[in-house]
């Protein structure tokens, strides 16, 4: 007895964040603060479903233009968005305490 079966395989990337990494980081190509850290894996899969991941690298992926640039020491990384300061605040919530800038005069011992 002889079955014809026809067997569908072939590879799928799967991409999702890495839960490492949760700075907003500017994309270079929108200009997003959309980056962020994610995983690529790339699967074997038989009938539509993954069974093997054979190829897995860590990458740095726009959420809005889906750019993407491979992501590990020595590498390229994208600039962080806020760079630690509050944004800023033009108008409303009164104004920043200027007091101390003002009066700041600094006199290091010698
Ligand atoms: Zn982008």
């Amino acid at each position: 007895m002889f079955f014809c079966l026809p067997i569908f395989f072939g590879c799928q990337d799967t991409i999702k964040p890495d839960g490492s990494e949760q700075v907003a980081r500017i994309c270079p190509r929108c200009n997003n603060a959309s980056i962020f850290a994610a995983q690529k894996k790339t699967w074997f899969e038989l009938f539509f479903i993954p069974l093997i991941p054979f190829n897995s690298k860590h990458i740095w992926l726009c959420g809005i233009c889906q750019f993407a640039t491979p992501l590990g020491p020595g590498l390229w990384e994208p600039t962080i968005a806020h760079g630690g300061s509050p944004p800023p605040n033009p108008q409303g919530w009164g104004s920043p305490p200027q007091s101390f800038q003002a009066g700041y005069s600094p006199a290091y011992p010698k």
